[in-house]
């Protein structure tokens, strides 16, 4: 322990990321991790091999307290007790986001918060801004710590970050080219007090507001309009209700409309649902607000081409497959009530809704009317199962509760399914009743979809 020591929180990609970072940069680093298994302890061995302390399976409280700063990782809420002590006790605390940003003090930044989309509108403006032939990475939440692009030997000169609520909490110097917010609706009620809390959170992407700043938002929903009805910098808006604001969806025409101008109809897009028309749209106009040489007819003829070649990130409306007849749908990432509602509302089949998992805390109710319009059968399973039942149960939506383990809830799902239905897990709950997170609960949906082997 010296005075200059770092203490960082979590050993995951980014805790590791940190690590290395500060190590280049002459710091004593103590990381500590509360969990244990064998992807620690190899993350632990490189981080030993770099030369930082490291402890797993606790966090060693009267160090962190004495540290010089702390660096906390993307998981870590920030009433987690390692945070808590060193907020009470005037450590200064950053995100592994700031810490990162810190050392890329060159690089034109497109930062993308909200409650759903945000993976889908990072990785489609990192997408953009290729095609533009601008040098861009997309980091963040989305999986490549920021950091581990500052430690780069050429860092690109544009980010496109995602950055959640938690990160937003401890990232005071983040002041992008362009902020996007996608939409807010209550989610994190299991690790935030109030919705106003997680709403406060988002708001700080504004922090730094001032004329000349760059804002993109979402003219459909109404808490987003409000967060952003004060502020000083361009607000830019997108929509798919109306025709409406900078960038709009034109129904009538099928049509993406983005500055006064059409860019790409609608069927050419390759993303299911009306989300992802607004996610196309808000990424296309942060793309083209951050730079005045995106909006030449040129670069939006390159913009359209590269939206019809855009895939989406696995897990988020996936389709898996037609087998029998029978098309299984990913949507794993869907892990609050907000996102899937919009999944039901992009099925064009009579669909069977698999729904369950850990509860978050949101009510379940808001579903009925799509249920009713698009599902033969609701399947209910896991840890939340009675808090499902008792929103939808004798209300007229046709749920039926599976007992046992994934595996089981799938197998009904294949008895059930008739030829020309769909099959959709989008579960509005977390995946930690039955898994380590979504990816493996949309892996184990996937293989169970194909017939192969668990
Ligand atoms: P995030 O990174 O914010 O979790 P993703 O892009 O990973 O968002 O999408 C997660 C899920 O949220 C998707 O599977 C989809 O069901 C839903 N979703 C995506 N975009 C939107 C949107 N613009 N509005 C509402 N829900 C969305």
């Amino acid at each position: 322990m010296t005075a200059r020591e770092v203490a960082v929180i979590g050993l995951g990609s980014s805790g590791l990321a940190s690590t290395r970072l500060l190590r280049r940069q002459g710091h004593d680093v103590y990381v500590s991790d509360a969990g244990q298994g064998a992807a620690l302890e190899e993350r632990a061995a490189v981080a030993r091999s770099l030369g930082a302390t490291v402890e797993l399976g606790r966090h060693d409280l009267e160090r962190i307290r004495q540290a010089a700063r702390v660096i906390a990782s993307p998981g870590v809420p920030p009433d987690a007790e390692p945070l808590v002590v060193a907020r009470s006790h005037g450590v200064p605390i950053a995100s592994e986001v700031e810490l990162g940003l810190s050392a890329l003090p060159n690089a034109r930044v497109i930062a993308i918060t909200g409650t759903n989309g945000k993976t889908t509108v990072t990785a489609l403006v990192e997408h953009l801004l290729r095609a533009l032939g601008r040098d861009a990475a997309a980091v963040g939440n989305i999986g490549t710590p920021v950091c581990e692009v500052a430690l780069r030997d050429a860092p690109p000169g544009w980010l496109a970050l995602e950055i959640s609520s938690f990160q937003l909490h401890d990232t005071p110097s983040l002041q992008p080219t362009v902020g996007v917010l996608t939409n807010l609706s209550p989610d994190h009620l299991d690790r935030y007090p109030s919705v106003e809390a997680y709403y406060a959170d988002k708001a700080l992407l504004f922090q730094h507001d001032r004329p000349g700043a760059h804002w993109v938002t979402n003219a459909d929903d109404s808490a987003s309009q409000r967060m952003c009805a004060e502020l000083a910098g361009q607000v830019s808006t997108f929509s798919i209700a109306g025709r409406l604001g900078d960038a709009f969806l034109d129904r009538a025409h099928r049509m993406l409309v983005v500055r006064d101008a059409p860019l790409l109809e609608r069927d050419r897009l390759p993303l299911l649902g009306g989300h992802n028309v607004a996610n196309a749209l808000a990424a296309t106009l942060a793309v083209m607000v951050a730079d005045p040489a995106h909006e030449s007819d040129e670069a939006r003829a390159r913009l359209a081409e590269a939206l019809t070649t855009f895939r989406p990130p696995a897990h988020r409306l996936e389709v898996v497959g037609e087998f029998d007849g029978i098309t299984w749908i990913n949507d794993s990432k869907a892990t609050n009530v907000a996102s899937a509602r919009v999944a039901l509302e992009a099925m064009s089949r009579p669909t069977i809704l698999l729904l369950g998992g850990r509860h978050k805390g949101e009510p379940y109710s808001s579903l009925l009317p799509l249920i009713t319009q698009h599902c033969q059968r609701v399947l209910v399973y896991g840890e939340a199962s009675d808090e499902i039942m008792g929103d939808l149960g004798g209300r007229g939506a046709p749920v039926e509760r599976v007992l046992g383990d994934f595996g089981a809830v799938m197998r009904r799902a294949r008895a059930v399914a008739e030829p020309g239905w769909a099959v959709l897990l989008s579960p509005a709950c977390s995946s930690y009743d039955m898994f380590n997170n979504y990816q493996e609960r949309g892996a184990a949906f996937a293989r169970a979809a194909r017939g192969d082997a668990p």
